[in-house]
Parts: structure tokens; sequence; C-alpha cells
């Protein structure tokens, strides 16, 4: 009998597997190659947290533009000046980091929220600008909210106040349905601008937190709204930014 129950062990080897299988990610999100036990973080394996591409020439210090020959204020910056400080990302909109938005924003990994805050800590420092008085964030409709019970944009400030040690504010609360994502630019330019208004007014520096700048027009209309109520500095820091944006000053 006994010898018998040891033919057994395969079957339960595979149980034990398949129990394993489902509870811990076993494939990197984003190659699907095995997860290394060390390096991995958030379901995404160390191959894949490498190839998050970041800025490395020169930006311009207001837009973050990376096509500027020298970290001066772009032709565009400097024609039509836009309503915040300074904007920065930690890098262009493609591949792994563009991945990464994509987990975090349409898949709901909300445990990305931690390591994309800690890279957008980084350049925040990188950047070298004054510690601003709160952390706000670009909010998405009240529709997206309830359908999904929490605001991804607010996670990710949140994380990323914590990683700066700053309070978190929900200042702002969006109108409208604004959503850029899937439009194409000439349907973004369209949009009505006045598409955000604070609801609890800041006072001082304000950093204005989203994943990705794609024309600026977003974080444009949320700087003006933030100023025209009570704060004097607004800077704009996001995970990524599209390749070559037509910002709208
Ligand atoms: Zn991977
Ligand atoms: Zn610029």
């Amino acid at each position: 009998m006994l010898v018998r129950s040891w033919y057994n062990f395969p079957a339960m080897a595979k149980l034990a597997e398949a129990l394993a299988l489902t509870f811990l990610p076993s494939t990197c999100a984003i190659c699907s190659g095995a997860l290394a036990w060390s390096g991995s973080r958030a379901g995404i394996c160390p191959g894949c947290w490498g190839r998050v591409a970041r800025h490395t020439g020169p930006l311009c210090p207001v837009c973050g533009s990376p096509d500027v020959a020298a970290a001066e204020p772009c032709l565009a910056c400097r024609t039509a000046p836009p309503p915040w400080r300074a904007a920065a990302s930690v890098g262009p909109y493609e591949g792994a980091l563009r991945d990464l938005v994509l987990l975090f924003k349409t898949r709901g990994r909300d445990e990305l929220a931690a390591p994309i805050a800690a890279m957008m800590a980084d350049a925040f420092r990188r950047a070298g600008w004054k510690r601003p008085t709160s952390v706000v964030a670009v909010p998405m409709t009240w529709l997206r909210r309830l359908r999904r019970g929490y605001d991804q944009a607010e996670l990710l400030g949140r994380a990323v106040a914590r990683e700066l040690e700053l309070p978190f504010v929900r200042a702002m609360r969006r109108r409208g349905r604004g959503a850029q994502v899937g439009r194409s630019r000439s349907e973004r330019l369209r949009l009505p601008a006045a598409t955000f208004a604070v609801r609890r007014p800041v006072a001082g520096a304000a950093l204005l937190i989203d994943d990705v700048f794609t024309t600026g027009a977003t974080a444009a209309s949320c700087a003006r709204a933030l100023l025209g109520s009570g704060a004097n500095q607004v800077d704009v820091l996001t995970f990524a930014r599209t390749p070559q944006p037509g910002r709208i000053p």
C-alpha cells in the first residue's frame, strides 16, 4: 500500500504546482519570462525593469521636451510660456515604460504604483526643483472613479508624496470627459480646456502628478486652476512623455 501511495506523488506535485501558479505570479507581466526571485518587483522581472528607458540627453527645463540641443527653454516654451513653472518625466512613452503605464492604468496592476513613484521621485531629484508644499494629482472623471472604486492617478500621486515625504492633497476635480487616450491629436486639440476645477485649494507650491504628459493641455488646465485658487507655483511631474508632443500653451 505504501508503494502505491508513492505512485501518487506526481499527482501531488502537480497539485502543488497548480496551487503555486494560482497564488504566486510566476511569469513577468511584460515579457512572460520566468520571474527571478531576486530583482523582480510587482510581477515584473529585473530584465524588464532594466529596459525602462530614462531621458539621458538635455531637456527643456520648462516643458521637459528631449528635442532640444541644450538644456534651455525650447522654441514653443519661449514663444508661449506654459502656466506651470517646470515639467519633467522619467522617460519616453515607449517600450517597457509604456508597458508599465498600460499595466498600471488599464490592467489594474496597482502594485506598480510604488516602483513607478520611486522612479518619478528620482526624476524629481534630478530636476533639482525646490521642495513643493504639497503633491496633487490630475484626477480621472467621477464616472471612471466610480467604476473602479478608486483613482489611479491619485494612487500614483499618493505614492510619489510618500517617496518625497510630502503631504498629498486631493485638490482637483475633473469635469466632463476630457480623456485623451484613444483620441487623435486633432480631437484632443478640440477638447475644452477647462475640464478641471479645484475642490480643495492648495497654498504655496504644488507638484502636479500624472502618468503621461501628452500635449500638455491637461497639465496646463490643471495648473491654471491651481494658480487661480491659491497656489503660487506649479511643477509637473509625469512618469512618461509621448515623443514630440504638440504642446498646447
Ligand atoms: Zn520581463
Ligand atoms: Zn519646452
